[in-house]
């Protein structure tokens, strides 16, 4: 349906006022997937969006379209994949199930038990079933195969497992997952106003009536049912050093530059709760070279997370993180902020030969240094040599001499009690040069703090009663992540909550209170 305005003075109407609307804030997969589910519920949409139509899709667009859902392994996602994109892919990989007890303690686990388990509980109870949803709207899936590891290097016919929680993401990636809803959001007609800002609430007490959007000249104010999916904070330096602390406002930003997070604050300002870990965030091992802000045309491709397979040291030369603590998708959210706390905030990851066979993919966007001894490669890093010769054999001295390596599992070989900090799993001695050196920095992703929903997806007040009319979903919320993160998780978050936060605005605008 297609609303029109009248302009008329500062207010915005719809023409057909027997269709109550849901204005959605943003146009990524939280926002997307609200938009459709309230309108198949029978509401009619307004999407506002700050970016231009050619930036528009925010986080999501860059994201590598992982989606961590519950599975009974892979014969259970043979109805989901994309079969004839797979062909030839899908027979001989290993997908072991994924339970929603392991779901569940993977997210809590990463959390030290601090999130909301009502919450994370839904998200893990519906999370199938919102992927076959979007499947139903036209999102199409495939296996991961090739994201990890470049199977061309592995033995002919040698075992490739995928994880269990990260093994599906949407066909195209980030790019192809909002390619798809924004096409399933056209077929509904529904109507998306670009370079619209939010830039507060319009509220009743505790009720919100409307959003009112800041243009150039004027501000226009649009009533109806507001859902916020309007991203974290984590594109604003000014935020992120209010909240996560000194450093943070200088890191790179991987995604979007429009989550400023100019809507968690208007919904502060209306009232709405704080929740979850404001001093926290998602943050990766960076390309040292990526740009300040988020590339479309590189995406996701910038990622480095290949340092289970290598040592991580400062440009003091010195280790200083455990590299094989959990599989990396267990620690690679959390692996960006150590980073930042080394000197100059950069770090390097050093392969030797039998490393490098297991990069991902995605490495060919870096510049490796190489050096035929471990001395020339730390001078082409400027590191002291001295200092990572005996980095290097300090590490090699307390990895076992025999012991069976396994890339795809937590394989235990790990180093002995004289390493601080140890290597728990993939120590495998480095003992084949030429080494290889790749630069890195801290790059974030997205910020754990938000507001506070319930498991309808209303937004809460500071008095913990759910504020009529007033609805959110994915990263604008808080109560999921604190510390670190389960990869996957953040999309399907969006997608659980944006879905349940369009049906029930879709029932409250109509209505059905
Ligand atoms: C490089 C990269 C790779 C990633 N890979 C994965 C992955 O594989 N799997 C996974 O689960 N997660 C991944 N993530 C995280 C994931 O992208 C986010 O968790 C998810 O996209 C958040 O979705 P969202 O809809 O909440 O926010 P977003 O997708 O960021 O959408 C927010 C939208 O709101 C708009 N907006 C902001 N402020 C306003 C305003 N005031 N008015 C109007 N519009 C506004 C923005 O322009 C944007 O369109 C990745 C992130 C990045 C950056």
């Amino acid at each position: 349906m297609t609303i029109l305005w009248r302009g008329v003075g500062m207010q915005w109407y719809t023409t057909n006022m027997t269709s109550p609307l849901v204005i959605v804030v943003g146009t990524g997969n939280a926002a997307l997937v609200a938009a459709l589910a309230a309108h198949d519920r029978g509401a009619q949409v307004l999407v506002i969006e700050a970016a231009s139509k050619e930036l528009r899709g925010g986080n999501s667009r860059f994201s590598g379209g992982i989606f961590r859902f519950v599975h009974e392994g892979a014969a259970s996602l043979a109805p989901l994949v994309d079969r004839a994109d797979n062909a030839g892919r899908y027979a001989d990989v290993l997908i072991p199930p994924y339970t929603r007890d392991e779901y569940l303690d993977d997210v809590m686990r990463a959390g030290h038990g601090r999130p909301d388990s009502a919450l994370v509980s839904l998200l893990v109870e519906r999370s199938r079933e919102t992927v076959e949803w979007m499947q139903d709207r036209g999102v199409r899936w495939e296996l991961t195969v090739g994201k990890l590891i470049d199977r061309t290097k592995l033995a002919p016919n040698g075992r490739y497992e995928l994880p269990a929680g990260g093994a599906v993401r949407s066909v195209g990636e980030g790019v192809g997952l909002v390619d798809d809803l924004f096409a399933a959001v056209d077929r509904a007609g529904i109507e998306i106003k670009y370079e619209s800002p939010a830039a507060s609430l319009i509220t009743q007490g505790s009720t919100v009536v409307g959003v009112r959007i800041r243009h150039r000249n004027r501000f226009t104010d649009v009533r109806g049912t507001a859902i916020l999916a309007s991203g974290g904070f984590e594109s604003n330096p000014e935020m992120r050093l209010r909240y996560l602390g000194p450093g943070w406002d200088l890191v790179k930003v991987r995604g979007t530059r429009f989550n400023q997070g100019t809507m968690i604050q208007a919904a502060l300002l209306a009232g709405a709760q704080p929740a979850g870990h404001w001093e926290g965030c998602h943050a990766v091992p960076l390309d040292a070279d990526a740009p300040a802000v988020g590339d479309l045309r590189l995406t996701d491709k910038l990622s480095r997370y290949s340092y289970p397979y290598g040592i991580l040291v400062n440009r003091d030369g010195q280790r200083f993180i455990d590299e094989g603590e959990d599989q990396v998708w267990l620690t690679y959210a959390k692996t960006g902020a150590a980073i930042l706390r080394q000197p100059g905030a950069v770090a390097f990851q050093i392969f030797d030969q039998q490393g490098l066979e297991l990069l991902e993919p995605r490495y060919v966007t870096g510049t490796p240094v190489t050096g035929d001894t471990i001395e020339e490669l730390a001078m082409k890093l400027a590191i002291e040599p001295s200092a990572l010769r005996e980095t290097l054999d300090g590490f090699n001295t307390a990895a076992p001499a025999n012991a069976t390596f396994d890339a795809f599992r937590l394989d235990g070989v790990r180093t002995n009690s004289s390493l601080e900090p140890p290597k728990s799993n993939w120590a495998r001695r480095m003992i084949k040069p030429p080494f290889v050196g790749y630069r890195v920095t801290c790059g974030i992703t997205f910020t754990y703090g938000g507001i506070a929903i319930d498991t309808d997806a209303r937004v809460l007040d500071t008095e913990g009663r759910p504020m009529p009319g007033f609805y959110a979903a994915g990263e604008v919320t808080g109560g999921f992540f604190f510390h670190n993160y389960p990869a996957g998780a953040g999309l399907m978050r969006g997608a659980v909550f944006g879905r349940i936060a369009g049906e029930r605005a879709a029932a409250y605008a109509l209505g059905e209170r």
